[in-house]
């Protein structure tokens, strides 16, 4: 059992000669070669904190059972069943990516399943998985609404196979497929499921290509799936093909290109701004990154580098949310970011870490982490319900409570027509162990701060990681170091942008004051001093068993200004601790939430709240506030609340802000 990041390099080390050859003018480069790092595997990986292994507990017993059986009263199952020609009927449901539903829950249970064997899942899964065989037609292909009806009427299916791309999702489809089949064969050895992925990619192999069908897919995900289908073949088709959908996008020649919605503006090594769907985008920004990986093509690097900047400059929410425009599911122009209506889907969260994660790998630089980590704690973690059966598709940073911004609510939703976020979160949570540590030659990095443990099998030795901490509660961590036997070696251990001054990586966001309190770094109760490289603190030493590092992050509130060209939060203020963003919320503050005025004199501090939303530690002291008497408005005093923003609206709709007036005399504070 190995993952994907794992599989990709050993991949590589055979076959990178080859490789090259065969795709022909590939420059080789230095910075942001393929393999420069790599993750180690959340197989071994052991998460046992108190902020996460809950998470992924209530992921295993609720979600994926709750997912699974959405998807059977839903007709995603039977789809399958009706296409094999078991059952009788009409496709059910409205949408011809259905089908991608019990994939991607099929992927999060083989994770889940390689963590924590499960005979009844396991079993499970064998009957679904023959059900979906059965449904793949003679040649490979496999999408139920058209096999269960060629003219049938489901939306956007296309006349006939291929035909309307830019809509169909057929190739959407496989890609979940594929990321499903890997997931499965690595965690079960079975190849039931990767059979089925390989006879269907053959098909695309077949189908598409320079002589062939010149298309590429409305939305990405295949260049993803393809990516990791080689990775567990071995097979070079795959990526060529992989690298074929890519290299078409954006080029004329042939077809009517689909435009900035899907990214088929231009050719992807020309685009420098993120564009259109943000979900398409994000897959489409990973899809490169695992293609240059595996190929060294430095203009892909060069292209997804820029786009980056991009973002993180002028496209990225405080939560690390992307995605400003509910219309199209789009990112907005530079420095649109607006609050109420941010749509952020909580799919483009996940797509946002899946593509940071990948260029930290191909760059080994912790500001990569320093986002993927904004994006884990707040943006994405939004999207689920601590109970793990209810969801947000849309996730803004502001709310009137009335506003039905989550597709006909005010409140997270057990489940939606197009259910993609739920069943991307309960893929992404059992993945997590996987961000958590990486390796390049004898240098183990420490990315993520999580109770635990992981092991790093450097050439003839095993060193074991664990991590003590209550993070991200408290900023106290130990590192035991438990090497198989004495070796030098260096940690790496991730100083936070967030703990030297930077919540992210450019001017888009800015911490109101410095810290005056220091990181500090120890090792067996020894300072020592911040070997600081590419934000990572650098310890070298020969390292013996029970050596201990400590490190210490303080965590004092900070209060956040956003640039000014970002026009909803001109005049207002954020609250951080550690890489906690904090909302108000009314249940906590009364309503008019949007109102209360964060000045400068405000007297707040943290209290750990263990009864409180599973755990929390939230912000308490007083605001200032207008208060409101006939005609005429005071400046008043109030008690004041703020809870972590992923645990907001658990206790009914209501008003919710991240962004609060900093000054009395703020206009918008007085009369709203
Ligand atoms: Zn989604």
């Amino acid at each position: 059992m190995a993952t994907f990041q794992g599989i990709i390099v050993r991949s590589l080390a055979i076959t990178s000669c080859t490789l090259l050859a065969l795709l022909g003018n590939i420059a080789q480069s230095g910075e942001g070669l393929a393999g420069k790092l790599t993750a180690v595997p959340f197989t071994d990986v052991v998460i046992a904190d108190e902020f996460w292994a809950p998470r992924l507990e209530t992921n295993r017993k609720v979600t994926i059972p709750f997912e699974f059986k959405k998807c059977e009263e839903t007709g995603r199952i039977e789809n399958f069943e009706i296409a094999a020609g078991k059952k009788k009927g009409a496709f059910r449901g409205r949408l011809p990516f259905n089908d991608t539903d019990p994939y991607k829950i099929i992927e999060g249970a083989s994770y889940s399943l390689s963590l924590h064997p499960d005979p009844e899942l396991d079993k499970y899964l064998d009957e679904l998985i023959a059900r979906i065989a059965a449904a793949q037609e003679q040649d490979g292909y496999l999408y139920t609404g058209r096999t269960i009806d060629p003219n049938g009427p489901v939306k956007w299916m296309g006349p006939k196979r291929w035909s309307n791309l830019r809509m169909s999702h057929e190739l959407y489809n496989s890609g979940h497929l594929y990321e499903a089949a890997v997931a499965h064969y690595q965690a079960t050895d079975k190849r039931s499921l990767l059979d089925v992925a390989i006879k269907n990619a053959d098909l695309l192999v077949h189908t598409f290509g320079p002589d062939k069908i010149r298309d590429v897919p409305g939305h990405q995900v295949v260049e993803l799936g393809l990516a990791k289908l080689y990775g567990v073949t071995g097979n070079e088709k795959y990526l060529r093909l992989a690298k074929f959908f890519l290299d078409e996008r954006g080029r004329a020649d042939g077809r009517k290109l689909y435009g900035p919605y899907s990214q088929d503006h231009k050719p992807i090594v020309k685009q420098d701004e993120a564009v259109g769907h943000a979900v398409r985008a994000t897959y489409m920004y990973s899809g490169i990154a695992d293609v240059a990986a595996l190929t060294g093509d430095a203009d892909y690097v060069k292209a997804i580098d820029r786009i980056w900047e991009n973002v993180v400059t002028k496209k990225l929410y405080l939560t690390g949310g992307v995605g400003a425009r509910h219309k199209g599911e789009a990112f907005g122009d530079n420095y649109e970011l607006p609050n109420a209506t941010a749509y952020n889907e909580t799919c483009a969260a996940i797509g946002n870490a899946m593509w940071n994660h990948r260029l930290f790998l191909l760059h080994g630089d912790a500001k990569y982490i320093d986002v993927l980590e904004r994006i884990l704690y707040n943006g994405f973690l939004a999207g689920v319900s601590l109970s793990g059966d209810k969801f947000f598709y849309p996730n803004p940073l502001e709310s009137d409570g009335k506003y039905k911004f989550n597709k006909g609510s005010a409140t997270r939703q057990p489940w939606f027509g197009c259910s993609c976020c739920p069943t991307n979160v309960v893929r992404f949570l059992p993945s997590l162990g996987g961000y958590v540590y990486a390796r390049s030659g004898d240098t183990l990095y420490v990315n993520l701060f999580v109770a635990g443990s992981g092991t790093f099998k450097p050439a003839n030795n095993t060193v074991k990681l664990r991590q003590d901490t209550r993070y991200p509660w408290d900023g106290d961590i130990k590192i035991i170091v438990e090497p198989a036997h004495p070796a030098e070696f260096t940690i790496g251990v991730r100083i936070p942008g967030w703990a030297r001054g930077e919540p992210v990586p450019s001017d888009l966001y800015k911490y109101m004051k410095k810290s005056d309190d220091k990181v500090t770094l120890k090792v067996n109760g020894e300072a020592v001093p911040l070997d600081m490289d590419k934000g990572f603190a650098r310890i070298g030493r020969n390292w013996k068993k029970g050596d201990v590092v400590q490190l210490n992050l303080p965590m004092p509130i900070r209060r956040v200004f956003c640039n000014k060209k970002v026009k909803d939060n001109v005049g207002k203020v954020a609250l951080e601790r550690g890489p906690i963003v904090y909302c108000a919320e009314e249940v906590d503050n009364g309503s008019n939430v949007r109102r209360l005025v964060l000045s400068a004199d405000v007297r707040i501090k943290p209290e750990y709240r263990a009864d409180l939303l599973g755990g929390v530690c939230v912000i308490k002291g007083w605001v200032r506030s207008w208060h409101r008497e006939q005609q005429h408005v005071y400046p008043a005093k109030q008690d004041f609340v703020a809870i972590p923003y992923y645990a907001w609206s658990h206790r009914g709709a209501g008003e919710m802000a991240v962004w609060l007036p900093r000054y009395l005399g703020f206009p918008e504070a007085k009369t709203q």
